[in-house]
């Protein structure tokens, strides 16, 4: 049934169905198994475009499968990179970027986004975003390191200087096992 309170996955999905219009280029910093990708491969459509970064090799395959399934496979450019060089791969303005931090489920859970690289991205999809343009950022605090990524992540989200970024934390504080956290970046027009 319908909620006004979501998880942050659906929120994400939400968010995405709602902002995202034919034509748009988008960025998926973590594709993982290609869930977000093949989201946002649909909402942008034939004249939109959509860039992924994943690390693992395996996650390039699992994502490029499903989008093969979906018959999406085209207007989609996946990159087997770390996400801090997004800026070495792309050159245009970018209307929204997403972030799934964590490591692969049903993959290799030693292998995961660190602090310092995925600050690094985040700090480089800020210029990379158009004005209006939104980041979505789910951060997991259940695995080991990944409380210290959060709060890393946080710091610097906290300093982005209010006219240029509005900053939105979506936070569960009452639910048990760690429920992953949601960050909204906006872009302001100038
Ligand atoms: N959204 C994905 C999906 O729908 O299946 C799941 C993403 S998963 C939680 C996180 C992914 O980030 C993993 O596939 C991992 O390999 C990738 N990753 C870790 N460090 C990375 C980095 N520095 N650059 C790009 N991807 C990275």
């Amino acid at each position: 049934g319908y909620k006004i309170i979501n998880n942050a996955i659906s929120i994400v999905r939400n968010i995405v169905n709602d902002y995202v219009k034919p034509g748009f280029i988008a960025l998926d910093c973590t594709i993982g198994n290609g869930n977000d990708t093949l989201l946002l491969r649909k909402s942008v459509g034939d004249s939109g475009k959509v860039y992924g970064f994943d690390i693992q090799e395996i996650a390039i395959k699992n994502t490029s499968k499903l989008l093969y399934k979906h018959k999406l496979d085209n207007r989609v450019i996946l990159i087997n990179d770390s996400h801090e060089h997004i800026d070495k791969y792309i050159s245009e303005q970018l209307d929204i970027i997403i972030y799934n931090l964590g490591y692969l489920p049903k993959g290799d859970k030693s292998i995961k986004t660190k602090p310092k690289s995925t600050l690094e991205s985040i700090y480089k999809s800020l210029q990379l975003l158009k004005e209006n343009g939104i980041i979505l950022i789910t951060s997991y605090i259940g695995h080991e390191g990944g409380l210290l990524e959060k709060q890393a992540l946080e710091n610097f989200l906290l300093q982005l200087d209010q006219t240029r970024f509005n900053v939105l934390k979506h936070e569960f504080i009452n639910q048990k096992n760690n429920p992953p956290i949601l960050y909204i970046i906006e872009k302001s027009a100038n």
